[in-house]
């Protein structure tokens, strides 16, 4: 039996020797927890069904002896294996865990990013039947939702310096993210203007329900989910330790759409449109 059950999410993983493998997971109790799995790559007994990225179960784990646990156990929730054949999901999966890793840092419980990621990467493995825009407005959402459970948010409605009403013009509210978000007119000096819509669709997809989140980011306009796009990039990569790599996937799948002549091609990036 194991000292340590827990639901988990696998983050990342890296070989280790010939055999074994470490394993980074995100756990609504324990925040990331680095351990080892040994013989997972030589045998697949302990874990028959792999530990693919994206795979969430109960994990069941032992303090070991340095700063490394010893994963025993891993018990899928989720059944992952349609990640295999749908190579854009997959993508999709492989950038809601990385930017997790990136973001998350230390072992504070956090069951809101936890909660959130496990909602993301089920949306990601559940789509089929769902209009092209479903899938910019979760990794929007995801990434929105991120920041926000880790307090890494700036402000969107009130003055980041005093709260008072944000200064709202025809060209914009005034917005600055390194002095935290929007500002009022006496704060607003050095600010840009955000188009108001884009701050409105992000409002919107981080606390609308699901059918009105869909529902506006489909009748947005494409300057404006590009807008929340670079918002989204702009607000992430002060935080990124290394380039996202998964973000390769989806140029790769872009290009493979684009070689299949689908007018839709360039919806299967990152929302890049
Ligand atoms: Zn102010």
């Amino acid at each position: 039996m194991s000292e340590i059950l827990t639901p988990a999410v696998v983050l990342r993983t890296r070989a280790l020797r010939e055999s074994d493998l470490i394993v980074v997971l995100l756990t609504p109790g324990r925040g990331k927890v680095d351990c080892i799995a040994r013989g997972a790559r030589r045998s697949r007994r302990r874990f028959p069904g792999g530990l693919p990225v994206g795979a969430r179960g109960e994990v069941g784990l032992d303090r070991g002896r340095g700063s490394l646990a010893v994963l025993d156990s891993f018990t899928p929730s989720f059944d992952h294996s349609g990640l295999g054949r749908d190579l854009e999901a997959f993508a999709y999966v492989a950038y809601l865990c990385e930017l997790s890793d990136q973001l998350v840092g230390g072992s504070a419980p956090d069951p809101t990013t936890f909660g959130r990621l496990c909602e993301a990467i089920e949306d990601a493995m559940t789509w089929a039947g769902q209009p092209e825009t479903h899938k910019p407005a979760l990794l929007r959402r995801y990434e929105l939702g991120l920041l926000d459970s880790l307090g890494l948010l700036p402000a969107l409605d009130q003055c980041s310096v005093c709260g008072a009403a944000a200064n709202v013009s025809e060209d914009g509210v005034a917005f600055s993210a390194a002095r935290g978000g929007v500002a009022c007119p006496v704060h607003a000096s050095g600010a840009r203007r955000l188009p108001v819509a884009v701050r409105d669709l992000a409002t919107t997809l981080l606390h609308a329900d699901p059918e009105a989140r869909d529902r506006a980011y489909a009748q947005a306009e494409r300057e404006i989910r590009r807008g929340l796009r670079d918002l989204c990039r702009e607000l992430i990569q002060p935080h990124l330790r290394a380039p996202l790599r998964s973000l390769a996937f989806f140029a790769q799948i872009a290009t493979r759409h684009a070689d299949k002549g689908s007018s839709d091609g360039a919806n299967c990036s990152d929302g890049s449109e």
